[in-house]
């Protein structure tokens, strides 16, 4: 079968790898869209490494084709979405639920095979504690592939608790700024500013619920968030969505007291700061950081797309077949699409 296939640091190529055969304690998925994530661009660009021959993508939809004798909960034909990390279930974190924690954890796409390829075969712990997890019939298989993304911005915003009253200050308004751009309005953020150096994905998040939007190439941040905010007092919340350590000293100038930030995107090696931390203390800051999502948090997401509320569809801009996949990461990697997904 094809499959994207990781080598060596920044050698990344579409194979032909063996398929996997039946197992008795888990099943074998036909992918049918899987969507690119800034993970799978940094691996492509040779920023960042995965597990040698560990086949990409973690963001992935599909329909099991077959079942192992052991496998009770799935017939052939389940239409299914991938919580794509596979962890113990038994460790503190994991008896939590922050599955996303597990001492033993790993990921798909980075320590284990993805679901960029033909077909997918889960670790039998996944099929067991549930990282396998039916579609409702209204939610399409190319939707179903941004569940973990958007999985990953519930668990940004309920640590922020963002909701009625909050003024929130996005930055970046690529794939995942976008998103929560739309679940910031979703929960009711009084105020949603959003600063990026592309007009056009500007544009977007004016259309997704965005208030206020700021291009830093051709205006001044702090200057223009400190206009913006004026009439209602100031920005309280900020997600950086772009690893962009530089910025983090005027967030700490514009934002209200009491105010919290959160560091959503990571970076490369350059990722490193020298905070003024007075700045944090008289102003009583909270700066944390969210990764990944629980298992819960992914059901909110089935949930969320389920209702019809919710329409990601927006944000997919390009399709390709699995075997050009290379030229789909170079889209992507040049900042001209948002979400392009793979379809086997
Ligand atoms: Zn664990």
């Amino acid at each position: 079968m094809k499959a994207v296939v990781f080598h060596s640091l920044g050698n990344v190529s579409v194979d032909d790898i063996p398929s996997p055969s039946s197992l008795n304690d888990t099943i074998i998925i036909r992918v049918r869209a899987a969507a690119i994530c800034a993970t799978d661009i940094r691996i492509f660009k040779g920023e960042r490494s995965a597990k040698e021959n560990v086949v990409l993508g973690h963001e992935f939809s599909g329909e099991v084709v077959d079942v192992g004798s052991n496998v009770k909960d799935f017939n052939i034909g389940d239409r299914v979405a991938v919580y794509p990390i596979l962890a113990d279930g038994k460790c503190d974190f994991c008896l939590k639920g922050f599955r996303n924690r597990c001492v033993s954890r790993k990921t798909l796409g980075i320590d284990v095979n993805g679901g960029f390829s033909e077909l997918f075969q889960p670790y039998p712990e996944m099929v067991k504690l549930g990282h396998i997890m039916k579609l409702p019939d209204n939610i399409s298989f190319e939707e179903a592939a941004l569940l973990e993304p958007v999985s990953t911005v519930i668990n940004s915003l309920e640590k922020l608790q963002v909701g009625l009253g909050d003024n929130v200050l996005i930055v970046g308004a690529g794939p995942m700024g976008l998103i929560h751009v739309m679940l910031a309005k979703f929960r009711g953020a009084s105020n949603i500013l959003v600063s990026d150096y592309v007009d056009e994905r500007l544009y977007v998040a004016k259309e997704l619920g965005a208030n206020y939007t700021i291009n830093p190439g051709q205006e001044d941040f702090v200057e223009r968030v400190k206009e913006f905010s004026k009439s209602f007092g100031g920005v309280n919340k900020v997600i950086l969505t772009v690893g962009v350590a530089g910025i983090v000293e005027q967030l700490l100038d514009i934002i209200q007291p009491q105010g919290m930030i959160s560091l959503f995107a990571g970076g490369g090696k350059t990722f490193t700061s020298n905070l003024d931390l007075n700045k944090i203390h008289y102003k009583e800051l909270i700066v944390t950081a969210t990764q990944n999502a629980t298992p819960e948090q992914f059901k909110k997401a089935i949930q969320l797309l389920s209702s019809g509320n919710f329409n990601v569809k927006k944000l997919i801009t390009h399709k390709f077949p699995l075997e050009d996949a290379l030229d789909a990461l170079n889209l992507r990697s040049e900042l001209k699409a948002l979400k392009v997904l793979l379809i086997p």
